[in-house]
């Protein structure tokens, strides 16, 4: 039986692709049979009936889901935030990078409109860089301006799929088009694709740019932490979980615990103070959220 990919669901169809071309699969055998509804970025076993049409059989194992956008075996999260226009934010930044790493995903940090930056600005955010890189994170200062970073960028993107993150307007469909000029993304409407609005029905694709696969919707719109309990966050900070294997206690939440690793680390400069102050604000906000029945 042919294997394939599925890179859009769209009133029922699936597509999926494969070295043979795409094939428009209908899915609901598999949901009769496992209980599963295919994801855009699964995995799956088809029939084919004909050259273009056929259905879907099997749905492979997934390495993860999102929900928003929905979809399947996400390889890697671009977490785009501009330099200005609107400013870099470290607060921001760390909430999506908590929710990244909470769904076992990889994420690259892409700082743009660097073209937009005086010098002071230029060499704070390449402070924040290095900080980032040093908790071990890939960061790219990029401009879709004048081209900076781009090639930097292209071979992260080449044989995973992609989901972009960020708030609207600091240039995720800039980035997109300046890679991939041919894709015309349109830009300064953020509704039109890369957004929500608009477009009503529910339909996610997958875009092949250079030799990957981008989803065409950007991903981690609720950037609320539902589900992380307490004892979790520690892990979503790969830093702050490095250093706390030398805290006294196992389980130190780095609050009000004696001999704690993370604070020493803090207070030595070893830890950007700010990456622990956004920690302590979120364990708090996840404490303090109301429980779900
Ligand atoms: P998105 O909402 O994240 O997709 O953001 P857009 O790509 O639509 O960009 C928002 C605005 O920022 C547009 O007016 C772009 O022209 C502008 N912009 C995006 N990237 C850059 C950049 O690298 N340099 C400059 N100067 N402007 C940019
Ligand atoms: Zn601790």
């Amino acid at each position: 039986m042919p294997e394939g990919k599925i890179i859009k669901a769209l009133s029922g169809f699936y597509y999926v692709a494969n070295e043979d071309g795409v094939v428009q699969c209908r899915g609901r055998g598999v949901f009769r049979k496992n209980k599963v509804t295919p994801l855009v970025g699964d995995e799956v076993v088809f029939q084919a009936e004909n050259d273009t049409e056929g259905y879907i059989l099997e749905v492979k194992n997934r390495k993860n889901e999102l929900v928003r956008p929905p979809i399947a075996n996400v390889d890697q999260a671009i977490l785009v935030f501009s330099a200005v226009e609107p400013d870099f934010s470290t607060a921001l930044l760390d909430r999506f990078l908590v929710l990244v790493e909470y769904n076992q995903i990889e994420p690259l940090i892409c700082i743009t409109k660097m073209d937009l930056t005086n010098e002071e600005q230029k060499s704070r955010l390449e402070e924040y860089a290095e900080d980032y890189r040093k908790a071990g994170y890939e960061v790219i200062l990029t401009s879709s301006e004048t081209s900076e970073g781009l090639e930097k960028l292209k071979p992260h993107i080449e044989g995973k799929i992609s989901v972009f993150a960020g708030q609207s307007g600091v240039g995720k469909s800039s980035l997109l088009n300046a890679i991939r000029p041919d894709l015309e993304l349109k830009t300064d409407d953020i509704s039109s694709h890369l957004g929500r609005g608009k477009h009503t029905t529910r339909h996610v694709e997958l875009i092949t740019i250079n030799n990957g696969l981008v989803a065409d919707t950007p991903g981690f719109s609720s950037l609320e932490f539902t589900e992380i309990e307490a004892e979790e966050l520690n892990s979503c900070f790969p830093d702050i979980a490095e250093i706390s294997e030398d805290c006294k206690f196992r389980g130190c939440l780095h609050m009000a615990e004696p001999k704690c690793a993370v604070k020493a680390a803090v207070e030595s400069e070893a830890l950007p103070e700010y990456r622990y102050s956004h920690y302590k604000d979120f364990l708090l906000e996840i404490k303090d959220r109301k429980p779900r029945y």
